[in-house]
This record gives C-alpha cells, sequence and structure tokens, in this order.
C-alpha cells in the first residue's frame, strides 16, 4: 500500500520539523538572556570567514562583530565596495568574504580587489567556474 510509506514519510518530516522548531525555541531562549543590546547574531554558527587581502589570514566575523567593525568607518570605505572590513592586526580596511573551497578547504576572496570573483589559489576552483 503505497500510502503507508506516504505516511512514514509525512511522520518523518514532522518530527524532523518537531526538533527543528524545538532547537530554535532553545536557542532563542538562551540568546534571550541578558544580551538585548546588540540583535545582531554573535555565536560561532552564525560567524562567516573574512580573509585579509594584506597578509591572507583567515578570521570569523559575526554580524555582531561585523556590525562593531564597521560602523566607524567612513561611508566610502564600504557599501560596494569589495574590501569592507578592517583587517584585526592591521586595523587598514583590507579584508573580504572569504570563500572555501569545496575540494580542499582553502579559503580565498570571494571576490578580489579588481571585484572579480576569486578562485582557490590550490585547485583553481571557483564558484563561478572562471
Ligand atoms: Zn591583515
Ligand atoms: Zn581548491
Amino acid at each position: 500500500m503505497p500510502s503507508t510509506e506516504q505516511n512514514k514519510t509525512a511522520v518523518i518530516i514532522k518530527l524532523g520539523l518537531v526538533a527543528l522548531a524545538f532547537a530554535g525555541a532553545v536557542f532563542f531562549t538562551m540568546r534571550g538572556r541578558g544580551d538585548d543590546e546588540a540583535r545582531q547574531l554573535d555565536t560561532p554558527e552564525s560567524a562567516r570567514p573574512y580573509i585579509c587581502l594584506d597578509d591572507g589570514h583567515v578570521f570569523q566575523v559575526t554580524p555582531a562583530d561585523f556590525k562593531r567593525l564597521t560602523e566607524k568607518l567612513p561611508p566610502d570605505d564600504h557599501g560596494g565596495n569589495v574590501l569592507v572590513i578592517p583587517c584585526p592586526t592591521t586595523g587598514q580596511v583590507t579584508a573580504t568574504p572569504a570563500e572555501q573551497c569545496p575540494n580542499d578547504q582553502t579559503y580565498f576572496p570571494l571576490r578580489q580587489k579588481n571585484g572579480k570573483f576569486g578562485k582557490c589559489p590550490k585547485c583553481g576552483w571557483s564558484r563561478h567556474g572562471h
């Protein structure tokens, strides 16, 4: 009977949704405690990698970090520019979102200084295929 199979799938999906909702509730409950100053996420899970084009090091930036790092910048230094945030080492605006190569996990700039998409320095992989 095919409907049994469908019911099973439906139950599994429902269980998955319940688990997700539960995880979400726990997450937001934990976030709610003593942290109303910043609505921006500041958790390791929300961080994304940035790479410094100056010295090539990679660091994780959460949305809260991003806000903190960019709020002091004059408008000309970010917004539309490839280089969006200051390097934590030099304080110069030389860091840009990083992409991680799916083949060898190498980090490289999502966009290069010239605005072109970056590619993996090891294997040449690019999200845009060229
Ligand atoms: Zn740097
Ligand atoms: Zn690669």
